[in-house]
């Protein structure tokens, strides 16, 4: 019996392996692809996206109060988390439905099933047997749960967007991008957060002046944190769950979330089958074309690389699909992983772009730094403690802007503007040279003493 055959098979619907897709389609490929959950992958069910409207529903909360020294009365407010979900489960529901319908006008075959290698150029989608020439495996990662006694009754990142009843006591256990983002939007939303990390400060690889400001601004708002402190075990109690931690402290709470990292999704793909290399959880070996160590076998984004962000994992399957189908002109593209932005949607949020101050020392760079931490002018009335940080890593000898790095509203869509400009080779001159904008935050990175 035949089976459909492709020229590029894409194994999971995410945001490396549509782009991948879509690309290959517009060059003529024949393309299908595969997909377990629903479409649009981690970052448009379970991450960035619900995450980012989660997090607008908590600057909502606090700009309320806010206003009130604005001339505004607010009255007494309340939050309706059923409604946020179900609003959220709508937008994404949207989202969703424009994927099938992108897939739908590209031509590209949508197989709604779990792909799994039979040989190294079939593939089992429950039941449905496929073979293709090549074979993309953009499969990307699962949460990882807590290996201690109870550790099944703790919350993972994806429970938290659709959790039944709003947790008044959080605990969150980890010291990541998740853990920082979900301790501030649900403070935000109300809840009594806590934050145990199990090392000496949180966020690690940030700039240290930025992590520890972030630390002293939860503080400040009444988030509790607490470094040094990991979890050893989970109790079920009569309205919650008990923590014991490992410095004899203990939590009563509603909820425990895990934000401890993610492993990679090569688990059930019978990579053995195809003669694909991989060691349970970890990241698939490529190797600069994105090649595994089958020659006609391809992976790409979380399940492979060591920026586990959505717009690393569209490049990659964006370059990887021109290379493949693009003809000659589109062979030697390359991703550019110089200088890669990256924020924290915290409340304030962080952003950063290029070298911190330790990593520029490591390297062997003789650096300037220089610092601005200031109240913005929106917190003169808004009656909110919160102070903006603002830092930039210089190298001596050549002027060039090497890191920049911000702790304050606005910073994701500020740092975005400036990482042009250090990919571009920006010096500290250039910088001095740019006229500011008055009055904004931004201003501070031009006009830095
Ligand atoms: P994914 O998007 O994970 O897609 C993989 C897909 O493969 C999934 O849909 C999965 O169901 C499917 N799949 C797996 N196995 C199979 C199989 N055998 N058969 C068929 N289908 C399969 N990044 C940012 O840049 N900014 C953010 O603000 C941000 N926030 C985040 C918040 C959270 C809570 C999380 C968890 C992640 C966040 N990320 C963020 C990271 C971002 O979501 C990932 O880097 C990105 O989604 C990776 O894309 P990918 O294509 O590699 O994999
Ligand atoms: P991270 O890898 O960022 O952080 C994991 C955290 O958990 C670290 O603080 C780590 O500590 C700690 N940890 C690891 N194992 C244990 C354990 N067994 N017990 C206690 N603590 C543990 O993972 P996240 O889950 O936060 O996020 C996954 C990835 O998703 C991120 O790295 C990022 O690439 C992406 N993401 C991006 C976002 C964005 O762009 N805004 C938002 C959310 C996610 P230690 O530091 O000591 O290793």
């Amino acid at each position: 019996m035949t089976h459909p055959h492709y020229d590029f098979f894409v194994i999971g619907a995410g945001s490396g392996g549509v782009r991948a897709a879509r690309i290959a389609s517009t060059y003529g490929a024949k393309v299908g692809i595969a997909e377990s959950a629903a479409l649009g992958g981690t970052c448009v069910n379970l991450g960035c996206v619900p995450k980012k409207l989660l997090a607008y529903a908590a600057d909502y909360g606090m700009g309320y109060h806010e206003a009130e020294g604005f001339g505004w009365s607010a009255g007494n407010i309340a939050h309706d988390w059923h409604r946020l979900i179900a609003n959220k489960n709508k937008s994404i529901g949207n989202i969703n439905n424009f994927f099938d319908k992108l897939l739908k006008d590209h031509n590209i075959d949508f197989y709604n099933g779990f792909a799994k290698f039979v040989d190294a150029h079939t593939l089992d989608i429950d039941g449905k047997k496929i073979t293709a020439d090549k074979i993309l495996i953009a499969t990307g990662g699962k949460a990882r749960k807590l290996d201690i006694p109870g550790g099944e009754l703790a919350w993972t990142s994806d429970d938290m967007f659709f959790l039944p009843e709003f947790p008044k006591r959080l605990l969150i256990i980890g010291g990541g991008y998740i853990a920082v983002e979900f301790a501030h939007l649900m403070h935000g939303l109300g809840a009594h957060v806590d934050l145990a990390y199990r090392s000496s400060l949180f966020l690690r690889g940030f700039d240290d002046d930025i992590r520890l400001a972030l630390a002293e601004e939860m503080e400040t708002q009444g988030i509790g944190v607490h470094f040094h402190c990991d979890i050893e075990k989970i109790e079920k109690t009569k309205d919650g769950l008990k923590a014991h931690m490992n410095d004899g402290r203990t939590f009563e709470v509603d909820g425990i979330l895990a934000a401890i990292g993610r492993d990679a999704n090569t688990d059930k793909l019978n990579l053995d089958a195809a003669g694909v290399k991989a060691s349970q959880g970890e990241r698939l070996e490529i190797n600069e074309n994105y090649k595994t160590n089958v020659g006609h076998i391809y992976a790409l984004g979380d399940i492979a690389n060591d920026h586990n962000l959505t717009p690393v994992a569209i490049k990659e399957g964006h370059v990887l699909a021109d290379r493949l189908f693009g003809g000659p002109v589109m062979k030697d593209r390359r991703v550019n992983y110089d200088n890669i932005a990256t924020a924290v949607f915290s409340h304030p949020p962080l952003a950063t772009v290029g070298l911190t101050e330790e990593q520029a020392r490591e390297d062997g760079y003789e650096i300037e730094c220089y610092k601005s931490s200031f109240t913005p002018l929106k917190h003169k009335l808004s009656g909110r403690d919160e102070k903006s940080l603002m830092k930039m890593v210089v190298d001596t000898k050549t002027d060039r802007v090497i890191g920049l790095h911000m702790m304050g509203l606005d910073a994701p869509e500020i740092i975005q503007g400036f990482a042009v400009a250090m990919n571009a080779g920006a010096t500290k001159a250039d910088f001095d040279d740019t006229m500011p904008v008055h009055p904004t935050a931004a201003e501070e990175f031009v006009t830095m003493k």
